[in-house]
């Protein structure tokens, strides 16, 4: 029997896992806690168009346009498309939404929400249904893929080769890489430089998509959700000026009030007009009061914070890397979806519809490994990661320039951490360099529109 190793226990490494054992295959899924995903931490919800009223043709019209039109068209329709067999998967598993919200960027109120508190109830389900059907947790962070001559044989855990026929790289994407960001913290990214170390491409690495309300606390960085804005809440400064129509993409949002820090103003968001906000953003409401503020009388200072990266390994159609047997789904993939910028709650769609393709794919690949060759253990520690997110953040945060991305990249090679969060934080700062104009998430204050000549280009080791 084929035997398939997920690493990363998301909503799409769960989903994938899932869609696996309904098959009968044999699933290992390596995980460092399911808490610790993003997936969990997901408030808004899942953009779904099945609603009457609504169309595909609305929901790919409404992600080219976040997208910034580097959207790869095809890719859009083939996500967008397979939203309804994504309802049906995750009916069939026994979740209940609550209601619809309007985000951002769409033009229908179709995200469906639990409680904001979405991604927890999402993962918390799909895991038992995981463990339900025989899944095998296994619980450790992958050091390192095992790769010989763009082949994968498995990965390295804890220092040994763990031997699968087909690995599906489901670790989720680079925002940790960053100094600011809501997300879990292991999320930095390593096994993705790891696969362009071993074959398998990056793209769209500049794209890193700011979230405007980010949360500095006592307590950790949080994230106050789209869903807030959409619910009604005004984004002010100090002296009480609206500065921007707070429903715009999130890209022109967060250099909105990006500026408005620049000139030593201070932002808030002013939710005291949302009726009944402790029931409708519990989660929300519960990490403001630890922090002292009470968002149905105060103001709540917000900024901009790395959110969601829509780089990652390139894949195909069918979320195949370039390395045979390696695969990618959710953050941790980019084929397109996103072009230069993230429709608010496109993820959680993309995570549960590349789970559920790359089954159909492994089915039609049949990888299987009959001889294992000798793999050199690649692994390495950390390092100092704290001086990457520094540098990231301060020479490729929301406002870039060339002369600052040069720095960065000088500023690099003086750091002393893991080749593969080097190679990848070079990406990020290469790609941003190269890319002479501003469009969607990646903005250049020296080439502040977007330029026709600029494609995507493809970052290999
Ligand atoms: C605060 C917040 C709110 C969000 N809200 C929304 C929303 O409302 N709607 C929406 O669509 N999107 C939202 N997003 C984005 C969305 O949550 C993510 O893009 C999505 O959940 C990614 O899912 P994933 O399965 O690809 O990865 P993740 O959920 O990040 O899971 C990856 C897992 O892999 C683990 N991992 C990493 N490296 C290793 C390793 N080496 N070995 C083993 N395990 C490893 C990580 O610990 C993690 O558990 C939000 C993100 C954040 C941070």
């Amino acid at each position: 029997m084929t035997e398939v190793g997920i690493i990363g226990g998301g909503i799409a490494g769960l989903t994938a896992a899932i869609a696996l054992a309904r098959k009968g295959f044999d699933v290992t899924l390596i995980h460092e806690g399911i808490k610790n995903s993003n997936s969990y931490l997901a408030q808004a919800g899942i953009a779904l168009p099945v609603l009457e009223g609504d169309s595909l043709k609305s929901h790919v019209l409404d992600t080219i346009r976040a997208g910034r039109y580097l959207n790869d068209e095809e890719v859009v329709w083939n996500v967008v498309s397979k939203s309804s067999e994504a309802y049906s998967f995750l009916m069939s598993l026994g979740l209940e939404f609550e209601g619809n919200e309007v985000e951002g960027g769409h033009s229908f109120p179709r995200v469906f929400t639990i409680k904001n508190e979405t991604g927890k109830h999402m993962t918390t389900l799909l895991y038992v249904r995981a463990k339900e059907l025989g899944v095998n947790f296994v619980q450790g962070l992958a050091e390192a893929l095992a790769v010989r001559e763009k082949r994968a044989y498995g990965v390295f855990l804890n220092g040994e080769l763990m031997r699968f026929d087909a690995s599906v790289l489901a670790a989720g994407g680079y925002t940790a890489l960053f100094k600011y960001t809501a997300g879990s913290e292991l999320n930095l990214g390593t096994l993705i430089g790891d696969a362009v170390l071993k074959g398998a491409p990056a793209r769209d690495l500049e794209f890193v998509q700011f979230h405007p309300t980010g949360f500095i606390g006592r307590d950790g960085v949080k994230l106050v959700s789209e869903a807030v804005r959409g619910a009604g809440a005004k984004l002010v400064t100090e002296d009480g000026e609206r500065f921007v129509n707070e429903l715009e993409p999130r890209d022109v949002v967060a250099r909105a009030i990006y500026r408005q820090l620049q000139k030593g103003k201070k932002v808030f968001l002013d939710a005291t007009g949302i009726e009944d906000f402790r029931g409708r953003f519990p989660q929300i409401y519960a990490f403001l009061r630890k922090e002292g503020i009470n968002p149905e009388k105060d103001l709540i200072p917000v900024f901009p914070i790395a959110h969601y990266s829509i780089g990652g390994v390139a894949v195909d159609l069918w979320y195949r890397t370039a390395v045979k047997n390696l695969y990618a789904i959710g953050e941790a993939a980019s084929n397109g979806f996103h072009g230069a910028n993230r429709l608010a709650s496109n993820s959680l769609l993309e995570c549960v519809v590349s789970g559920l393709e790359v089954v159909r794919t492994i089915c039609r690949d049949r990888p299987r490994v009959r001889e294992t060759p000798e793999i050199e253990y690649s692994g390495e520690e950390p390092g100092d990661v704290g001086a990457l997110r520094e540098l990231l953040w301060r020479y490729a945060g929301i406002v870039r320039n060339g002369e600052s991305l040069k720095e960065g990249l000088k500023g690099l090679e003086g750091i002393d951490a893991d080749t593969r969060l080097k190679l990848l934080a070079r990406g990020i700062l290469k790609n941003a360099l190269i890319r002479e104009e501003s469009r969607g998430a990646h903005f250049r204050e020296d080439f502040p529109h977007p330029r026709k000549e600029f494609e995507r280009p493809l970052f290999w080791s």
